[in-house]
């Protein structure tokens, strides 16, 4: 049963998953470890779904290096449910969050902040279709609530080099680079990532959070909405989404079997490979010009002339290449480099930019 000849999947989420995680997702599906189970059929509240959710929680911790004063949850609502949940429960009445507006997705959490208080954006680069990474604020005002950062830019193609250490509670959105790399995640008073790109399957989201910000809800908020709730209630405060969360749980034993510093160095090679070429190639250029704010996980890319960028799609996708093509707002392709895309993969699509080079060039 197992197909052999998947593509190769450089699509920006849902995303390329390992083979062996697919494979013991597959598994779990018809038969959970043996138990006469489908894992879609185990109760939430068992010890099945327990050692589950524990593990899990204990390999993030792992991974990331964070003490006891962290609590590990699993989210339903993707990362915009977050958007909406970090102010609602951290932006009070009259207070003043602050937001680095760094792309898409930071300009999103923005706008859903706006619902429940005020927002300062300390810098944005909005004015340079966010080509490249905003100027670090010279000063951050202690009185904030808290900071909200986007570590890496999946629709522009730009990641911060590190984690900033603040003077006010620090937020990080990490869904697009989260266990990409060695980082200082214990900077962060939360961190949140949405599974489909590093963590396996859509329907979930990681979210680490200090115990001490669960005290530090600022509104009476239903339940469902409230992360102390959802703590308090040891993760199965409702039906979590057992079958993504054990998804999860392949993927950190994956991601915990290769080490992050070998994911790293296999990342940055993938990256540097890429980046070498685009700017080598006479059919390609790259979109981010600072070498430094260049992401090593959404390579974006354009084509010298517009009627290479549909002939080239069309030309990975005769070679069993699929999901370059770019976000509409920024231009010709983007290569989603997550972990589970390996150096070969990265070659391959080399290769093939040198094949059209040549077949254009003639
Ligand atoms: C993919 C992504 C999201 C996704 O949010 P959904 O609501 O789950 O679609 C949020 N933030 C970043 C940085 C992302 O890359």
């Amino acid at each position: 049963m197992t197909n052999s000849k998947l593509k190769i999947n450089f699509n920006p989420g849902q995303a390329a998953i390992p083979q062996s995680v697919l494979q013991q997702a597959a598994d779990a599906v018809l038969n959970y470890n043996n138990t006469g189970l489908s894992i879609l059929g185990i109760p939430h509240r068992g010890k099945l779904f327990a050692d589950i959710l524990e593990e899990a929680n204990t390999l993030v911790k792992d991974l990331c290096n964070l003490g006891n004063e962290y609590e590990v949850l699993w989210m339903h609502g993707g990362g915009r449910l977050q958007f909406a949940m970090i102010p609602m429960n951290y932006l009070g009445d009259g207070e003043t969050a602050g937001y680095i507006d760094s792309g898409y997705w930071a300009a999103d959490a923005i706008s859903y902040a706006k619902h429940y208080g005020n927002v300062a954006i300390l810098a944005s680069s909005k004015q340079d279709n966010y080509t490249h990474l905003p100027a670090w604020p010279a000063s951050i005002d202690n009185t904030l609530a808290y900071l909200h950062i986007t570590s890496n830019n999946t629709i522009y193609g730009t990641q911060c080099s590190h984690i900033p250490k603040v003077d006010v509670p620090l937020i990080a959105d990490m869904s697009s680079d989260i266990f990409s790399r060695e980082m200082d995640y214990t900077h962060c008073d939360m961190f949140y990532a949405v599974a489909q790109k590093n963590i396996g399957m859509a329907g979930v989201t990681m979210v680490a959070v200090k115990k001490d910000m669960l005290q530090r809800t600022k509104r009476n908020l239903p339940p469902m909405v409230s992360y102390a709730a959802h703590a308090a209630a040891n993760g199965v405060l409702n039906t979590p989404p057992v079958f993504a969360i054990y998804t999860a749980l392949l993927m950190l034993r994956w991601t915990k079997e290769k080490t992050i510093a070998d994911i790293e160095k296999e990342n940055n090679a993938k990256t540097a490979l890429l980046y070498k070429e685009i700017e080598r190639n006479s059919l390609f250029d790259c979109i981010v010009n600072i070498k430094t704010d260049r992401s090593k996980m959404n390579v974006c890319f354009t084509a010298t002339k517009p009627e290479y960028e549909k002939a080239f799609i069309r030309f990975c996708e005769e070679h069993n290449v699929t999901g370059i093509e770019g976000h509409r707002s920024v231009g010709a392709f983007r290569a989603s480099l997550y972990n589970a895309i390996s150096l070969a993969d990265v070659q391959q699509l080399v290769a093939l930019m040198q094949e059209f080079e040549t077949i254009n060039n003639k």
